[in-house]
């Protein structure tokens, strides 16, 4: 098994998708699968314990560009990495710079995939499976069964995010040594331009996202992205993982950046550490007040606009609000303007802050997460080991893994957050309203405390679930299109 990544922590990282290549292939292999990681050799890879192993020559057109593949390791070696370095990677960015992608970017993930076919054609360790990850990989599946057919491997194509697709002028298509012909709609064409991830969903034997419920919505208009008929057409082989997530970076009972760690048998630590806080963030020192945390890019995506909207009904009711993140200086305006007006009870951060994001998960009594969408999200599962009660929309992976807590769901035990459906600030304020009234009722909020601390979001239980999925890959009959 090869994964195929553009990202993996702790060589390079621009989102989660990073996070999944660092830690799954070693889940896997502590689940005794014998697995190997290919990514581009980027500039900041310090280069000192790499070695080189093979050249590659990858034709561009009518040009020949030439490369070399260096052998590393993750972990504790116990999974070799192959780098693939090129003059193509050796910039500051890993897709661009100053928010604006380089312009030659399909050229690049182009050769980084024709790359890795051409070393494994040599390689004497011959992998059955390629487990590829977002456009930047999704032409591996395309190349295997065009121009690449002698090498018998399978296909799993994860997608982390559907708004990124890899998108191109059509000029740039014959770069591709692809036969004309996949320039329709039926193949890589998508109104007009040439669109990577979808010749991955069209070629890959199987397909999977970051979630289950997820899986189902990019199947809808609403969260397709202009790709839902296309994913419909391989629904029978879309399926949905939920991410892990690092359970030793983020443990309440050892986290190093905590003032007190704690655990689920004794949560005075947690109170602490909300005291400290509040300290930290100029916040009024007040253990009854509802202290609510965010912690998040600062985009459109993340459902800020409802934010806003509750925020001052929160305050007159004595609640608190802690938020740090950083991105549009649309939402740096806004929340700023927020700050100055609520003293003591908001507290803003614009930065990026890991030690922060810890003490907010751990100081907060409620998190935060009204996403428009949400692939699989990891704030709600640190904030659910974290015992802070997560109050999220009902998308993605959120839909997962945060129970609304209900008559029901109380009695059953299995209530652990507060959910709600309607992508409105009213929705959210009922939701958050609901939150209060049981942080009264300290034995119940200690019940949804418990319920969230006691959840399994390891990458052991996902890595059970791809090494299924994997076997399910390798005895599929024939190919897809
Ligand atoms: P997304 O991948 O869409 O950004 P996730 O919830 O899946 O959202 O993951 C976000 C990750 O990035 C979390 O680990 C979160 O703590 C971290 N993060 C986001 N913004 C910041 C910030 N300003 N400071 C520290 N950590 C941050």
């Amino acid at each position: 098994m090869l994964f195929c990544t553009p990202e993996a922590t702790p060589f390079a990282k621009t989102g989660g998708l990073a996070d999944v290549c660092g830690s799954l292939p070693l889940a896997l292999s502590r689940l005794g699968c014998e697995v190997r990681l290919v990514m581009p050799a980027y500039l900041g890879i310090p280069r000192s314990a790499l070695r080189p192993v093979a050249r590659v020559h990858i034709p561009l057109g009518d040009a020949l560009y030439e490369g070399t593949v260096l052998e590393g390791a993750l972990g504790n070696g116990e999974v070799p990495v192959y780098f693939v370095d090129a003059q193509f990677f050796h910039r500051p960015g890993l897709y661009g710079e100053e928010g604006k992608d380089y312009p030659d970017n399909l050229a690049r993930f182009a050769f980084f995939c024709r790359a890795v076919l051409e070393f494994l054609k040599d390689l004497p360790w011959h992998p059955d499976l390629l487990h590829c990850h977002d456009w930047q990989t999704a032409l591996i599946p395309v190349y295997l069964k065009t121009i690449y057919t002698e090498l018998p491997c399978r296909t799993v194509l994860t997608i982390h995010n559907l708004a990124y697709q890899g998108v191109f002028p059509p000029e740039q298509f014959p770069l591709l040594g692809l036969p004309s012909s996949l320039l329709t709609v039926e193949g890589l064409e998508f109104w007009g331009k040439v669109n990577l991830l979808k010749g991955g969903i069209l070629f890959a034997d199987v397909l999977t996202t970051v979630s289950p419920t997820y899986a189902q919505e990019i199947q809808t208009e609403e969260f397709g992205c202009g790709l839902e008929g296309v994913l419909r057409k391989r629904s029978q082989d879309l399926f949905g993982i939920l991410n892990g997530i690092d359970t030793t970076t983020w443990d309440p009972a050892v986290d190093p950046y905590l003032p007190q760690n704690y655990t689920i048998d004794d949560l005075g630590g947690k109170a602490v550490c909300k005291r400290v806080l509040q300290e930290e963030l100029c916040l009024n020192v007040d253990e009854e007040a509802f202290l609510v945390g965010m912690v998040t890019r600062l985009v459109e995506q993340k459902g800020l606009d409802l934010v806003a909207a509750i925020l001052g009904r929160l305050f007159s009711k004595g609640g608190q609000f802690a938020l740090l993140g950083i991105g549009d200086p649309r939402y740096h305006d806004l929340f700023s303007d927020m700050a100055r007006r609520y003293p003591g009870q908001m507290a803003l951060r614009l930065a990026f802050d890991e030690g922060l994001a810890h003490r907010i998960e751990a100081g907060a009594d409620c998190f935060l997460m009204p996403s428009r969408y949400e692939p699989s999200g990891l704030n709600q599962l640190y904030s659910l080991r974290y015992g802070t009660i997560p109050v999220v929309r009902r998308t993605g992976g959120l839909a997962d893994t945060v129970v609304d807590c209900t008559p029901k769901t109380l009695a059953n035990g299995t209530a652990t957050g507060f959910v709600f459906d309607r992508y409105d600030p009213e929705a959210l304020w009922e939701a958050l309203e609901r939150a209060m009234a049981a942080f009264q009722d300290k034995s119940l909020w200690r019940r949804l405390q418990e319920a969230g601390m006691r959840g399994d979001f390891s990458w052991e239980r996902a890595s059970r679930q791809y090494l299924q999925l994997y076997a399910r890959v390798l005895k599929k009959e024939g190919g897809n299109l």
